[in-house]
Parts: structure tokens; sequence; C-alpha cells
């Protein structure tokens, strides 16, 4: 005889909602899960962007990525960082042997 509280129990639960992407207008589904891995994660608000339009923001950022030039061995390389003016920046494989 505890069926109906089983069934009435929403605490912590999610359920799937539909959003509409900023970038492309497209319906897309912001899963039961991703709510709960957004609440864990803190972030306040809902994804604006559909997946497609998220992993197509991440490939260009990728291609935005910072060239640098190895301090050591004068290689040009690419990263995702801030360069600090007076931190020098090296290579992946100047940054190995250094360890
Ligand atoms: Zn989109
Ligand atoms: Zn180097």
């Amino acid at each position: 005889m505890r069926s109906e509280t089983e069934s009435r129990s929403q605490s912590g639960t999610f359920e799937d909602k539909e959003l509409i992407c900023k970038e492309c207008d497209k319906r897309f589904l912001f899963s039961a899960k991703e709510q709960e891995f957004f609440k864990h994660k803190g972030f306040q608000h809902e994804p604006a962007r559909c997946p497609d339009c998220r992993k197509q923001k991440r490939q260009q950022l990728e291609k935005e990525m910072t060239q640098i030039k190895c301090a050591k061995c004068g290689k040009e390389t690419k990263a995702l960082i801030d360069i600090k003016k007076d931190v020098p920046v090296y290579c992946r494989d100047c940054f190995e042997k250094m360890k």
C-alpha cells in the first residue's frame, strides 16, 4: 500500500524538458539527466543552445586557439591559454622534457 506515495514523490527528480536554441531556433531536449548535471555543477541557467550548436561553438573555439611559439625551441604550436606576457610558453615536447 505504498504505490501512491511512490508515484507522487518528485523530490530530487527532474523531467525532460524542451528548450529552444537561441542560435538556430531548433527545439532540443534538456533531459532530466542534463538538468541534474547542471544543478550539480551549480549552473543557474538552462542551456541556451542545442547540442549541435554547442558542439559547433566548441569546434570554433578550438580553431581560435592561440598560436604560441615555444620559448625553448621556437616551434609554433597551438594552445588554448591566456598568454601572460612574462610567462614563457613551451611546446609540448619541451614541456615534457622539463618534467
Ligand atoms: Zn542550435
Ligand atoms: Zn619547444
